[in-house]
């Protein structure tokens, strides 16, 4: 049997509400299933429906952030290296520059110290990363963007479903964008969707997604369009069909009963089994936070990286990376960060979707052991 890294959990119920609105509703754009899908959202998160814009990617969410957060003048966005390429990618989109950030050993996530070395004059915003649906010192993230005067760009893009000392991750904060891709915690086909604090960053978020055509959306949500509109601003064609909101809302509705549970559950099992293994360790979290994981990133110590990696494939276990630094990338080189490229040559990510059961983690594991043992 074959095992997979990751993959989407959709049936019949997600199936159905494509349907209807394929046969039923005849209109497919974005119109009264994204403006449920944004109220179930808002309802979830504990924020006012006017907070949420879905868009068509995580990617997107996160360029509409840095877009709108860049109001007043392109600037430095400070982002740790360990993340996908779309962090990057979106603040280059937006006419900014992304400055590279080490990560803590510990944890994947942004290094403030480092990240205080790194402010200009031309720093406006912070994009911190919740690396494996970590949320880690994000409290702290908040403190020091207050004390130099930035915005906070949130890259929550792995972490739907997961609290932070208590509160809901996009129940409180400036900007936080979720990626609902296909192997996300919850999915919309694709799709993402920026959660704003202040009315004015949400309406220039909101307008961009449609051209910024003014107060496109809410026409829209009422079965209406613009017929005399004003622009006055650059935008873009990154709003949420109706097809994809019917997915969404299904997925919505099954994370609490049924994938943060299995998230949780599996990695949990790992946790116990991988936990006393030589040559092993797990990034650390806070006690005090929830976390329905995304991934299972697993620091493999002593060189012995590959090895596990070519043991697991031998027994059919695919192993990912998340991610290659992306200072490492040609298109956004910078100087070396030591912590983030010792991570780079540990990390091995193990399968983990809510599709595996207790016995795929004991073989996952039992062969990681063989491996670590032997090497
Ligand atoms: C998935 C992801 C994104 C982008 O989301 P898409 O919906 O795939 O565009 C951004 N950042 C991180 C860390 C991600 O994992």
């Amino acid at each position: 049997m074959t095992l997979r890294l990751s993959r989407s959990i959709v049936g019949q119920a997600e199936a159905d509400a494509v349907s209807r609105v394929l046969l039923d509703d005849g209109y497919l754009g974005m119109g009264n299933e994204v403006r449920l899908f944004e109220e179930e959202l808002a309802a979830f998160l504990g924020v006012e429906p006017w907070q949420i814009i879905t868009v068509n990617t995580g990617t997107a969410a996160l360029h509409l952030a840095v877009d709108a957060a860049a109001e007043s003048g392109r600037g430095e966005v400070l982002v740790p290296s360990l993340t996908f390429v779309a962090s990057f990618q979106a603040v280059t989109a937006a006419g900014c520059a992304p400055v590279a950030c080490d990560v803590l050993p510990e944890t994947g996530t942004i290094d403030l110290r480092d990240a205080e070395k790194r402010l200009t004059a031309k720093t406006f915003a912070i994009m911190p990363v919740d690396y494996a649906s970590n949320p880690w010192h994000l409290d702290e993230v908040y403190d020091f963007a207050r004390r130099k005067g930035l915005r906070v760009v949130e890259d929550a893009a792995h972490a739907f479903g997961c609290r932070h000392h208590g509160r809901k991750i996009g129940g409180f904060g400036d900007l936080v964008c979720f990626s609902f891709d296909g192997i996300k915690n919850i999915t919309s086909g694709e799709g993402g969707c920026i959660v704003a604090f202040d009315r004015r960053t949400a309406n220039l978020a909101s307008d961009a997604r449609l051209l910024s055509v003014e107060k496109d959306a809410g026409r829209r949500f009422a079965g209406e369009r613009s017929w005399d509109p004003d622009v006055k601003r650059q935008g873009y064609r990154y709003h949420m069909s109706n097809i994809m909101a019917a997915v969404g809302r299904v997925q919505l509705s099954r994370l609490e009963t049924e994938f943060a549970p299995a998230r949780q559950r599996l990695s949990s099992l790992y946790a116990r089994l991988i936990g006393d293994f030589p040559h092993a360790a797990l990034l650390r979290s806070d006690p005090e936070d929830d976390i329905v994981p995304h991934i299972l990133p697993v620091r493999i110590l002593d060189g012995r990286k590959d090895m596990v990696k070519e043991a697991l494939a031998g027994e059919g276990i695919p192993t990912g990376m998340h991610y290659k630094p992306n200072h490492l990338l040609s298109f956004f080189k910078s100087e070396p960060l030591p912590a983030t490229e010792q991570l780079y040559a540990e990390l091995v990510t193990l399968p983990l979707h809510p599709g595996l059961n207790d016995a795929d983690v004991a073989r996952v594991c039992a062969c990681l052991g063989r491996a670590l043992r032997s090497g």
